[in-house]
């Protein structure tokens, strides 16, 4: 019998379809607010001193989204015809739109990075030495967790190496730290140490944190000025903005540590995955809050699979003809995981 009952959807898809706490929406009915394009908003810029304050950084700009937020980092340190270095399956090389293209003209470099994580050694081959027929290499974008590489997390270790060889050629490092809180919580590092190997970073607060909309891209006071003349041109200035940044503050200060139990539960998942006849999965690469899986089956191939757990209330995407990615999140409780368990089962079994 399909399920179609909203409260016994497992939704799956992505931890963007979380919805806002009670806490946050009358956080948000009570904002104080101003202009944010003149800097009145106050409670805008408490969230921007609070999330400069957890990464540790100078300065924090509020975002519509962590695409804003990356791409207004991008401009803010390139210059047209500049070179940026960044993995083959990064959310910025990927999913936008080539706005790093369009909106800053500079040439991606991709490198092939191990599930998305990129090994240093690759990254100082790739740097060109200074020459007329060369475009300048100007900044290293990495990402963790690595959204395309299922989750996973770059070591501390691994960062402060780049961070050195960046330092060594005059480059800057950008975090795409859409989850940077999950990479902290996955790695024992904290997440300031995480941030202290870039010079700018994205997270979003509209993922695992739960708030409806927002990003918050931090680095230096100089830094987050051009940022903000970035944003201010993508059409990102807000005025009374406060209403949602509201949700972001208590995003910060309520819901990062719960982000542990989507870890738990995406590993009970991945486990009970891994014991499926014709599923395909590296359990070493499940380190968050995403799964990736590949269906290797003569009756079924991804997107069939995905119908099938649709008629039971289950959602989750292919991304390719042969695999799946399965997000948990604060909206999906440890009877969900283990009803979208059963049901894999008797598709499966
Ligand atoms: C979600 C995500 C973003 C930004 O997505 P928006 O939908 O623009 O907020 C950026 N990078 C990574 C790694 C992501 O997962």
């Amino acid at each position: 019998m399909p399920l179609t009952e909203p409260d016994q959807v497992v939704d799956l898809r992505s931890d963007t379809v979380t919805k806002p706490t009670p806490e946050m929406r009358r956080a948000m009915a009570e904002a104080e607010v101003g202009d944010d394009v003149f800097g009145e908003d106050p409670t805008v810029n408490r969230l921007e001193a609070l999330a400069a304050e957890r990464l540790g950084k100078e300065a924090g700009l509020f975002v519509v989204s962590g695409t804003m937020g990356n791409q207004a980092s991008l401009m803010a340190q390139t210059q047209r015809g500049d070179e940026v270095i960044l993995d083959e399956s990064s959310h910025i090389f990927n999913y936008e739109v080539a706005a790093l293209v369009v909106l800053s003209a500079v040439q991606p470099r991709t490198l092939r990075g191990h599930y998305g994580i990129l090994d240093p050694e690759d990254i100082r081959r790739a740097i060109r030495p200074p020459n007329i027929h060369a475009p300048r290499n100007t900044l290293i974008a990495v990402e963790s967790s690595h959204n395309r590489g299922g989750g996973t997390c770059y070591p501390l270790e691994t960062l402060r190496e780049i961070r050195r060889i960046a330092t060594a050629n005059g480059m800057a490092v950008h975090l795409d730290g859409a989850r940077i809180f999950n990479a902290s919580i996955a790695t024992g590092a904290p997440v300031r140490e995480l941030a202290a190997q870039a010079d700018s970073v994205t997270f979003c607060l509209s993922k695992g944190l739960g708030a409806p909309v927002g990003s918050v891209v931090v680095g230096t006071r100089v830094f987050v000025d051009r940022a903000r003349r970035a944003r201010k041109m993508f059409g990102g200035g807000m005025r009374q903005a406060g209403i949602l940044a509201a949700a972001g503050v208590v995003a910060l200060e309520t819901m990062v540590d719960r982000l542990r139990e989507d870890h738990e539960n995406t590993r009970i998942l991945a486990e009970g995955l891994a014991t499926l006849p014709g599923i395909v999965i590296d359990l070493a690469r499940v380190q968050t809050n995403i799964v990736i899986f590949t269906v290797k089956r003569e009756d079924l191939d991804a997107p069939g699979l995905i119908v099938k757990l649709a008629e039971h209330g289950i959602k989750a995407f292919a991304i390719t003809p042969d695999s799946i990615r399965m997000v948990t999140h604060k909206d999906v409780n440890r009877a969900g995981i283990l009803r979208t368990q059963d049901v894999l089962r008797t598709i499966l079994g």
